[in-house]
This record gives structure tokens, C-alpha cells and sequence, in this order.
């Protein structure tokens, strides 16, 4: 590589966020006005929206998403899958997973600087309430740095109340995600004691999140989150970055538009297009510095491309100083969207994606088990007749309801006794169990056992077998 980007020089630089007495450096980044900021200020947003819409948005009588553990049931988009859904729950996060991988490949940290709720969050709904309560960045860093007064106290005041109700919002929504809106809301009108764990649950993420946007904010990224570290394996020279261009912007120079203009005239000796003005540094949420070269905490936020491209506005100089490219393109060769790791992903993802596809649209629209209720496993009749009591868990796995009732195939010999009167009726997504006497005389039994297939009718015509065995006495009389 041509001339490449300086790499770190100083120990006391190794954590932007670290001063040199070891202590935490409070960041205070500009905002940068631009084209970047707009596209991802509105990516925000709607990513906000459909954060709180989804669980509330039914689709097919179910929330868009609902990930509710206890009941092991899981919901996405109108398709809901059962804990029997195992293969197609394994396939899906291994699409979501090379889906991540052939993303970042391509276009490099896109997800942290337009889409992870930490940089959504923090740039477009807790930074924002800031800004507006206690002022410009210089101006909070000014009063932070300052004695105690009214004016700061009511504003710290006033910004971590407005945090807090925020805060409780997304907590309910995340609660939400797993119990559903219906239930929260009537364990939000019941008194906290009659559900003190999902109490517990809202206190604790309410808690998390206010420490996280209030006060560990860019560390989230720069210390805690595993994704940027596994960086260095997934993106490779081709992939996207927003990247500073050493080869244009150095040797860097501090100077005035005359000093430029006798530059451009010929009358002074030609520099790189950096006007050393730190602009690209102020707005930086993670604290670095971009022209120090590609680092683990740049999260592609695209705010030193809106600063600079402003600067180079103001000198008369083109856009792109810096700006999303890759390592390559800053070699000057051309970057390569197809590449083997990039089409091997590819491949992988639609092969998952199709296995996926196949499995869901095979997939059962009744899951059927049959075991043996608790107790004996038989029991012996004073008339001659073997009863096993056996207890049928059926779940209408369709998104509407439908009842069913249970005979045998081919025993007219043996005589079914339902605990609960049939034909049960499931609701779409219901699960229900029910409890069947089942008596057959004992000459119908070779030695201890006697396989019998069970023929469950259900409401929209469908006949479903299953096959179960019967126990009785090893020796009869
Ligand atoms: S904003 Fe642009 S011109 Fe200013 S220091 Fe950064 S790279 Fe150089
Ligand atoms: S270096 Fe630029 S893109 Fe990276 S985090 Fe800082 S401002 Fe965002």
C-alpha cells in the first residue's frame, strides 16, 4: 500500500476515551450537519418506529415479533414456530448469521453506524435531549467543568427525568417483546406484588438502559461489544470503510483560505488537501481521530464524512477527503464486489435461505405427541379389559382455529373415553392437551404390548395417524 494511513504512535492514545490519568475522557462530539447525517438521521427513526411497533402490530392474530420463552413460542412476521420447530429455528440464525458476515464483508461496519440501537439510540434520541437541555457541546463542557449552580442542577435535572421516562418506554417495549402488549398492560394495572418479577425485569432493563445511553454511551462499542472485535476476521480489503485518504489529504497543513489560494496559484508550496482542523476529531463519537488510519473503534458512523465534506465546502476543495472506500480503492486499484469469500457467503445464504423455505412450507399444520398421562401405566379391568390412559398434546400450528377429535384406525375392539368431551376446539397457535382412557380386551394384547394407530380428524378435513403402543400384563389369566 502506498502511502498508508500512520499507525497509532503514543501508548497515551490506545483508548480515545482514556485520559492520561487513567480516568474516563467525557466525549462531547459536535454534531456535523450533511447528507450522511440526514439519511441515517431518517434510517433512525423508522428503525425507532418499528422497534415500538412490533410487538404491538398483530399480523395473523400474533405481534409482528414475539419471542415469548415461557410458552416456547416464537412469532415473526405472521409465521410462528413451536419449540418443535428446532430445525427451522437453527436454520434462520444461520442465515441471520452469514447474512451478517456477507454484509459486513461487503459493506463493512454499515450495522453499527446506521443500525445497532447503540448508535440509533444515542445519536438520534438521548444526544438530541441533550443538545436541547443543556446546550451546544463547548457550552456543556463549560458548565460540566464548572462549580455546582441552579442553572446546571435544573438541567441535569430536567435531561435525566426525560431520560428516565424514555427509558421506562423501551424497557416496556423490550418486556414486551417477550411476554406480548396484552399482558403487560394488565400486569401494569395489577399491583407490583402480584407480579414482582416482570417488576423486577422492567426495574433492572429500565436501569441498563439509562446507564448505558447516560453514561457509558461510545464504551458500549469501544470496550464491551464483541462484534467490532471479530472485525479484523470478517472485513478484508475490498470491504466498505469510511476511510481518511492519506494519499490526498497529506502533508497535512493548518492554514488560512490565502494560504490555500497561493497555493492553488503556484505562488506557495503545495500540501495535502487536510487543513489540520480537527473537525473530522470534534465530531467523532468514539473520540478517534480517522486520520490515524482504519481502527477497531470507528463504528462507520459516517459523522467525520458530513465534517470534512463541509470543510472542503469551505476551502473550495472537492468532497471525499474522506469517505466511504476500501482499502484497496486507496491503493488506487478498483474494488472487487465479487470475491471468493463474498461469493462463497453468497451461495451459502441462498442455500440456507431455499433449505429454510422448504423446511416452512412442509411443515405440519398440526404438531401431534402422544404419551402416557401419570399414574399406571395400565390398568386392569374387573371385565376383562386393559385401560391405558394416555394423553394427547395437540398444537394448530395454522393462524386459525380448528377442533379435532380422536378414533381409532382399525380397532373397532377397542373403546376410546375422552376425560374432556371431543371435539376440542384450538385457537390458531393453541396447544391444548387431553387426557383419553383407552380400554382394549386383554386377548387383543400379544404378550405385554399392543401397537394401536390413532386417526385424529380435524375441522378442515385433514385425517392425521399416529401410531402408539399400549401396555398391559405380561401374564393374564
Ligand atoms: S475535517 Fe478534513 S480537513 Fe479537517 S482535519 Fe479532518 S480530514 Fe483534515
Ligand atoms: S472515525 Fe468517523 S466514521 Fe469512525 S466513528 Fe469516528 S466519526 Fe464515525
Amino acid at each position: 500500500m502506498a502511502d498508508g494511513p500512520a499507525i497509532l504512535q503514543s501508548p497515551d492514545e490506545v483508548l480515545s476515551t482514556l485520559g492520561k490519568d487513567g480516568k474516563r475522557k467525557w466525549l462531547y462530539p459536535v454534531e456535523s450537519k450533511g447528507r450522511f447525517l440526514t439519511r441515517r438521521r431518517w434510517t433512525g427513526f423508522l428503525l425507532v418506529l418499528a422497534y415500538l411497533a412490533l410487538p404491538i402490530v398483530h399480523i395473523g392474530g400474533k405481534p409482528a415479533m414475539l419471542l415469548d420463552v415461557v410458552h416456547r413460542e416464537f412469532a415473526l412476521f405472521g409465521a410462528v414456530f413451536y419449540p418443535t420447530d428446532t430445525l427451522l429455528l437453527m436454520l434462520m440464525l444461520i442465515a441471520i448469521m452469514v447474512a451478517v458476515i456477507l454484509v459486513t464483508a461487503l459493506l463493512g461496519r454499515v450495522w453499527c453506524g446506521w443500525a445497532c440501537p447503540q448508535t440509533v439510540y444515542l445519536e438520534f434520541v438521548f444526544r438530541p435531549i441533550e443538545r436541547l437541555i443543556e446546550g451546544k457541546e463547548h457550552v456543556r463542557k463549560r458548565r460540566d467543568e464548572g462549580p455546582m449552580s441552579v442553572d446546571k442542577a435544573w438541567r441535569k435535572a430536567a435531561k435525566w427525568s426525560i431520560y428516565l421516562v424514555i427509558s421506562l418506554l423501551l424497557a416496556n417495549t423490550f418486556v414486551a417483546y417477550f411476554v406480548g402488549w396484552e399482558a403487560l398492560l394488565t400486569w401494569m394495572q395489577a399491583p407490583p406484588t402480584e407480579h414482582w418479577g416482570f417488576f423486577l425485569v422492567m426495574a433492572i432493563t429500565t436501569g441498563l438502559i439509562l446507564f448505558d445511553f447516560g453514561i457509558f454511551r461510545e464504551q458500549m462499542c469501544t470496550i464491551t461489544c464483541p462484534y467490532a472485535r471479530m472485525q479484523s476476521i470478517m472485513l478484508d480489503e475490498d470491504s466498505a470503510i469510511v476511510s481518511y485518504d492519506p494519499g490526498r489529504g497529506e502533508p497535512r497543513a493548518r492554514r488560512s483560505k490565502k494560504q490555500l489560494q497561493e497555493e492553488e496559484e503556484g505562488r506557495a508550496e503545495q500540501k495535502g488537501d487536510c487543513i489540520d482542523c480537527f473537525a473530522c476529531v470534534r465530531t467523532c463519537p468514539t473520540g478517534i481521530d480517522i486520520r490515524d488510519g482504519l481502527q477497531m473503534e470507528c463504528v462507520a458512523c459516517t459523522q467525520c464524512i458530513d465534517a470534512c465534506d463541509h470543510i472542503m465546502d469551505n476551502i473550495g476543495k472537492p468532497r471525499g477527503l474522506i469517505r466511504y472506500t476500501s482499502e484497496r480503492e486507496l491503493e488506487g486499484k478498483k474494488t472487487r464486489l465479487f470475491r471468493p469469500r463474498t461469493v462463497i457467503y453468497a451461495i451459502a445464504l441462498v442455500f440456507v435461505l431455499s433449505a429454510f423455505s422448504i423446511v416452512l412450507t412442509q411443515r405440519a399444520d398440526y404438531d401431534i405427541n402422544i404419551g402416557r398421562a401419570v399414574g399406571e401405566p395400565y390398568t386392569e379391568l374387573g371385565d376383562g379389559r386393559i385401560a391405558n390412559r394416555l394423553r394427547f398434546r395437540v398444537r394448530n400450528q395454522t393462524p386459525v382455529p380448528a377442533s379435532f377429535t380422536v378414533r381409532v384406525a382399525d380397532g373397532s375392539s377397542l373403546d376410546l373415553r375422552p376425560v374432556e368431551a371431543l371435539p376440542l376446539t384450538l385457537d390458531g397457535g393453541e396447544m391444548r392437551r387431553v387426557e383419553i382412557w383407552v380400554m382394549a380386551p386383554s386377548t387383543a394384547f400379544a404378550g405385554d404390548t399392543m401397537p394401536v394407530n390413532f386417526l385424529l380428524e380435524f375441522s378442515d378435513g385433514q385425517v392425521l395417524e399416529r401410531s402408539f403402543t399400549l401396555l398391559g400384563p405380561s401374564e393374564r389369566p
